[in-house]
């Protein structure tokens, strides 16, 4: 069974649909889903969904895309949600830095500290945003080292940066770039990487792969992006898929015990 550990299952671009779209993932062998919020108020639909979906799981957390001028009150929030640990809760995020939006770099660096700070509280695993800021996360992870680790989601970058990550207990979450030729430095490292530091996802609706620009993304794509993956690493396929089930459930243990494991 394939996870698509990160997808946005609560966006209004699935909300006609959602039922099908799960069909259709199901179909291609991808069975299980992980959602990161984006704001706060995605919270309670969240849970719903989970209530819904037996193997739709979600992370609780602030997008550094939607932070408000004052999070505060958001934040205090993140932490009784964690508190009360509801089910099918498995991490934090989605949170990170991205040095190409408008959001003040300084409001970004404040959120992410304090959903850092709760991940390695609560002992979950971190759901991590980066665009043009892997440095600067890699120093704030060195400095903070989050004891359940997590993911880099949506990577793109070098063998060395990806190396880095790891180091600290980061996997990376392998989506549809990988299958754009002109992506030559990720797909490098991809191939390159250790099968146990690999997980994969469809950052859905978005990010659609090759060949499907312009349409709505669907988690049915990660048998898409396993299979490209396993072309690049020239690894055999069932072998890759298990390896990497067993990664998912390492990073984010409560897709199996639940809460209470801790
Ligand atoms: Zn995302």
């Amino acid at each position: 069974m394939l996870t698509d550990t990160h997808v946005h299952l609560d966006l209004p671009e699935y909300a006609d649909d959602l039922s099908a779209v799960l069909t259709a993932s199901c179909a291609a062998g991808v069975a299980r889903w992980i959602v990161p919020a984006v704001n706060a108020s995605a919270w309670p639909r969240l849970v719903q969904l989970h209530q819904q979906h037996r193997n739709l799981f979600y992370a609780l957390g602030l997008h550094p895309w939607f932070l408000a001028d004052d999070d505060a009150a958001a934040l205090r929030a993140l932490a009784s949600w964690l508190e009360r640990q509801p089910p099918g809760l498995v991490a934090v995020g989605e949170c990170g830095l991205d040095s190409k939006v408008a959001v003040p770099m300084a409001r970004q660096w404040q959120a992410l500290e304090q959903q850092v700070a709760l991940a390695c509280q609560y002992h979950l695993p971190l759901i991590l945003h980066s665009r043009g800021s892997h440095e600067p996360l890699l120093g704030m992870l060195r400095r903070r080292r989050p004891p359940a680790g997590g993911v880099l989601h949506g990577f793109s970058g070098s063998r060395q940066q990806a190396e880095q990550f790891i180091e600290l207990g980061f996997a990376l979450g392998i989506g549809g770039v990988i299958t754009y030729p002109r992506a030559q430095k990720t797909r490098r490292a991809v191939a390159a990487l250790p099968a146990q530091w690999l997980l994969l996802e469809t950052d859905g609706p978005t990010m659609p792969l090759a060949g499907y620009q312009g349409q709505r993304n669907t988690p049915a794509q990660v048998a898409a992006v396993l299979a490209e993956l396993a072309q690049l690493r020239q690894d055999d396929p069932p072998q890759l898929a298990k390896q990497i089930a067993d990664n998912v459930v390492r990073i984010f243990p409560r897709l199996l015990t639940g809460p209470s494991a801790e």
